[in-house]
């Protein structure tokens, strides 16, 4: 078996402790004779997998009792449409635009009501989070929505945005568990999971209790009423029952690792790697504003396409796999999640000065 250093921006690295114990778990679920995939999700068995998988969540973010926390499906782009058909009372909210992600989320909810553009950073082709100090926020807004991380770009809100009172909503898909977070100061926070915590399938939303109600757009699905799900405790049809199990050992990980403070902390040692490099590389450069860089995504480029080519390709041959930049951006991207070993940003470190000595 050999296992490469993997710098996908996700589907992503998984932690190999958690790999490892599901591998364990996969013909007998601690003495039930089944696998977790094979087992009724009405099971005894598998409520305490999610109820625990909730309850070790709910510690590790310090999630406050008017929150609820619900294991949805559809990837963080069915979110897109179910944020306003839920939350948009008065058909009006407000968007911070800082990339692809952000953008696709305001063109959804176009959809459904008005949804205003108050800040972009489109202008430098996103490579810095806009000032949020100060936003003509609608007086009738619904809510503000940003994407805290930017998984394309590779920015990331220093600094939430002034609301004006209006409810927060957040994509984290890409800084989900990254860090500490004080959840009181948002309305709902969602992400798919498949970047930070777990496989694909499962999105998670944490949302205040009071946003959730039956006043829901004229045709809103059942399945896409956040009340259904709420009231259901996440089982109202099948969930993406081995997802939320795999999801629930992240957790379980990320506590034995010292929860997100150390988590941040060794987060902040693998980037500061990375860009130190970058910063006095002659070769390679980043590619963002520095006081909006990301701790999870890091794109960069030599500024010669054939160059980042050959980077991509040499780099997989040595084990440094999946550094294409997104399409849209070219050049290389490095995505540093949680689950990233600090030996896996040295090596690909490593491996730059050498590219670096040799094309210079
Ligand atoms: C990947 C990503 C998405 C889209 O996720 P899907 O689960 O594929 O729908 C949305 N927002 C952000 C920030 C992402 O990184």
């Amino acid at each position: 078996m050999s296992r490469v250093y993997n710098f996908s921006a996700g589907p992503a690295v998984l932690p190999e402790e958690v790999l490892k114990e599901a591998a364990d778990e996969m013909l007998d679920y601690r003495g039930s004779g089944m696998s977790v995939m094979e087992m009724s999700h009405r099971s005894k068995t598998y409520d305490n997998i999610i109820k625990e998988a909730e309850k070790d969540l709910r510690e590790l973010m310090g999630i406050p009792d008017n929150y609820r926390v619900l294991f949805l499906q559809g990837g963080a782009s069915q979110q897109f449409a179910m944020i306003p058909m839920n939350l948009m009372k008065n058909r009006v909210a407000d968007y911070i635009i800082t990339g692809q992600w952000a953008k696709k989320a305001f063109t959804e909810a176009s959809l459904y009501g008005k949804a205003n553009a108050v800040a972009s950073s489109e202008d430098k082709t996103f490579s810095y989070i806009p000032d949020c100090s100060d936003l003509p926020i609608s007086e009738d807004a619904d809510y503000v929505y940003i994407c805290e991380n930017n998984t394309i770009y590779g920015t990331k809100f220093k600094a939430l945005p002034d609301t004006k009172g209006k409810p927060l909503v957040a994509d984290v898909s890409s800084c989900f568990l990254s860090e500490p977070v004080d959840v009181s100061r948002y309305g709902l926070i969602y992400g798919g999971v498949q970047k930070n915590i777990g496989p694909a399938g499962v999105v998670i939303v944490i949302i205040r209790e009071d946003l959730i109600t039956e006043d829901v757009l004229p045709g809103t699905p059942t399945m896409l009423r956040y009340k259904t799900h709420a009231d259901a405790g996440s089982l109202y049809n099948t969930p993406p029952a081995y997802g939320i199990y795999i999801c629930g050992k992240v957790f379980k990980w990320i506590s034995r690792m010292g929860g997100l403070s150390a988590m941040k902390a060794l987060n902040e040692k693998k980037a500061a790697i990375l860009y130190d490099f970058l910063d006095r590389s002659e070769l390679f450069k980043g590619t963002v504003e520095k006081s909006s860089r990301s701790l999870m995504n890091v794109p960069f480029v030599t500024g010669n396409e054939e160059l980042d080519a050959s980077f991509v390709r040499e780099a997989a041959e040595a084990g440094l796999v999946s550094l294409k930049g997104h399409r849209s951006v070219g050049g290389m991207r490095a995505s540093i999640y949680n689950a990233m070993p600090l030996a896996g940003v040295e090596k690909l470190v490593d491996f730059m000065e050498e590219f670096e000595r040799k094309h210079k």
